[in-house]
């Protein structure tokens, strides 16, 4: 029997709701033996059993929680997996081999990330608790997924209010460096140590696809390109040429790869290592399309102020350069900054630079990265389509 952990009264209200998070100020006591990371039943102030959740004494969201029933925890690592998997095959055909398995809290598995690339896994644990449960979900992976081999990638800073060192390498069997994946039939290689995240961008697929839709003709500018997947999603929809820029020299080593391996030259395909901030303000941008796709400006609460002006700096730039008639796909990942003010942010970029533009679509959802609908903190990435006149 675990442990068990009160939540003061009237506290109960948001499990009742199935959010997934417990903050500090919600527990009335945590069991007598408990040490951080630990599982226990949580119980209301009346004794009624609320959910089966992992605790971080530390910190200020102390409970995650993996289930709302009151059943073993490999029961429940198992159920979420198993639904996890029935999504995914809900929505994806052979010509995408790349996807998330498991999103977190989406996936009702807080603390753990799955990526499927091909036929090998790629793993991130970011909390205390999951990585307690290891020895439950890592068979877990190997029985419902029966991958080559799997590769944990836990490095994330917060891992580190955690009590946790970065974690990197083969946890069973092994596979090249780079794998290769297809996405909607583009190859594209992932790399697996030298990766930002886990190793590719999964989450921006359906906007790669919606750039190859209206690419053709058009001369394409990938700003914070990575391994170069808009890019070569827009070549692959008849861009007469696209620029790749990007920070990250072995990220546009790759992104030069990936180009070539779907047949374009590098006539077609140009990679520029730069600052986007000094890009834009040093070069003239003759395209057609941009894409701005940045890392997240906003990490925690306290650097919004500081990510609307770098949103507002990229944009504004873009805006006042482009040619008439252009489209600017731009997007932030930032959790801290909503639709609502990414989109202010992007009216101020526009009036800045004295340009009528106007929306023509929004961000699309991959479904491997859904949205918990009781637990709103999932949805963090958008993107707007910009017609600039
Ligand atoms: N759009 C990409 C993902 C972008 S990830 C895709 O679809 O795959 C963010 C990228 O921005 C990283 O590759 C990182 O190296 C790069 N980056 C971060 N800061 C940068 C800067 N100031 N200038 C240029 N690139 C930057």
């Amino acid at each position: 029997m675990l442990p068990t952990l009160i939540l003061k009264p009237g506290k109960e209200r948001a499990v009742l709701q199935r959010h997934r998070w417990i903050f500090s100020g919600a527990i009335a006591a945590y069991p007598a033996e408990f040490t951080n990371g630990d599982l226990c039943r949580v119980v209301a102030d009346n004794g009624e059993f609320l959910a089966l959740a992992y605790f971080h004494r530390g910190l200020s969201l102390a409970g995650r929680i993996l289930s709302f029933e009151d059943v073993p925890v490999d029961l429940a690592l198992k159920q979420s997996l198993q639904s996890a998997s029935s999504l995914r095959e809900e929505f994806f055909r052979s010509v995408t081999t790349a996807y998330r398995l498991v999103h977190g809290e989406a996936d009702g598995l807080p603390g753990l990330v799955v990526d499927q690339y091909a036929d090998v896994l790629v793993v991130q644990v970011t909390t205390l608790g999951m990585e307690k449960l290891r020895m439950i979900w890592l068979p877990l992976l190997q029985k419902v997924f029966s991958p080559r081999a799997i590769y944990e990638k836990s490095v994330v800073p917060s891992r580190r209010l955690e009590g946790l060192d970065d974690q990197e390498g083969w946890l069973t069997g092994s596979a090249e460096e780079r794998v290769e994946i297809q996405e909607n039939g583009l190859r594209l290689l992932v790399s697996l140590s030298d990766s930002q995240k886990t190793g590719f961008f999964l989450d921006q697929r359906e906007m790669r696809s919606l750039v190859r839709e209206y690419a053709a003709r058009k001369r394409v500018l990938n700003c914070f390109s990575y391994s170069g997947g808009f890019s070569v999603a827009a070549l692959a929809g008849g861009a007469v040429h696209a620029d790749s820029v990007d920070i990250s020299e072995s990220a546009l080593e790759l992104a030069r790869k990936n180009g070539e391996l779907n047949g374009f030259t590098s006539e077609q395909h140009g990679v520029i290592p730069a600052d986007v901030f000094q890009f834009l303000r040093d070069a003239a941008l003759p395209y057609d399309l941009v894409v701005l796709d940045p890392p997240a400006f906003a990490k925690k609460k306290s650097d919004v102020a500081a990510a609307m002006r770098g949103y507002r700096d990229i944009n504004r730039l873009v805006l006042q350069k482009l040619p008439p008639r252009s489209l600017l796909l731009t997007c932030s990942c930032s959790a801290h900054v909503d639709e609502n003010l990414f989109q202010k942010i992007i009216f101020q970029a526009s009036n800045d630079a004295q340009r009528f533009v106007r929306v023509v679509q929004k961000h699309r959802l991959a479904p491997d990265h859904p949205i918990n609908v009781f637990h709103p903190e999932t949805e963090y990435l958008k993107s707007l389509f910009l017609y600039i006149e």
